[in-house]
C-alpha cells in the first residue's frame, strides 16, 4: 500500500476512513481502521478496514507488506473492547453468496456473548 492509500469515491468504507462519512471509530493505524458497525449482532460488533481499497478476501495478497501489523492490530482491539479472554469471532464474507454487502474488505469481529454457528 502506497502512504497515501486509493480510494474509490463510491465506497462506503473509504469515504468513512477519510472521515467524509461519520463512523463511531474505536482504533486506528496509517493503514488500518476499526468502528462499531451500525446495526450490531453482538454486544460487540466491530469492523476492522484497511484504510485503502480492497475489494474483498480475493485480493488479500495486496496486504501482504501489513498483515503482521494487521494481526496485531485485531489482537489488540480484541483487547481493548474487552473480548480477548472469553472470545470473539472474527470472519469476513466474500461474494454475494456469503451476502457481503460492502465490497471494501472488512473483518467482523463479534463478541461480549456466547455465539452462535449460522450459516
Ligand atoms: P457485510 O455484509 O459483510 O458486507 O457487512 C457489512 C456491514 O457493514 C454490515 O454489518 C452493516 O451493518 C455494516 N454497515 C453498513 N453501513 C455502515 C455504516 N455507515 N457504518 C457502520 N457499519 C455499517
Amino acid at each position: 500500500m502506497a502512504s497515501t492509500p486509493p480510494l474509490s469515491d463510491s465506497c462506503l468504507f473509504c469515504r468513512i476512513a477519510v472521515g467524509e462519512i461519520p463512523a463511531r471509530k474505536v482504533s486506528e493505524t496509517a493503514h488500518f481502521m476499526a468502528f462499531e458497525d451500525i446495526n450490531p449482532k453482538a454486544p460487540v460488533h466491530l469492523l476492522v478496514i484497511p484504510k485503502a481499497h480492497v475489494p474483498s478476501f480475493n485480493e488479500i495478497g495486496e496486504l501482504d507488506d501489513h498483515m503482521a501489523a494487521l494481526n496485531a492490530f485485531i489482537v489488540q482491539l480484541a483487547h481493548q473492547a474487552g473480548v480477548a479472554e472469553k472470545g470473539y469471532r472474527l470472519c469476513t464474507n466474500v461474494g454475494p453468496h456469503s451476502g457481503q454487502e460492502v465490497s471494501h474488505l472488512h473483518w467482523h469481529l463479534l463478541g461480549g456473548r456466547r455465539l452462535r454457528f449460522e450459516v
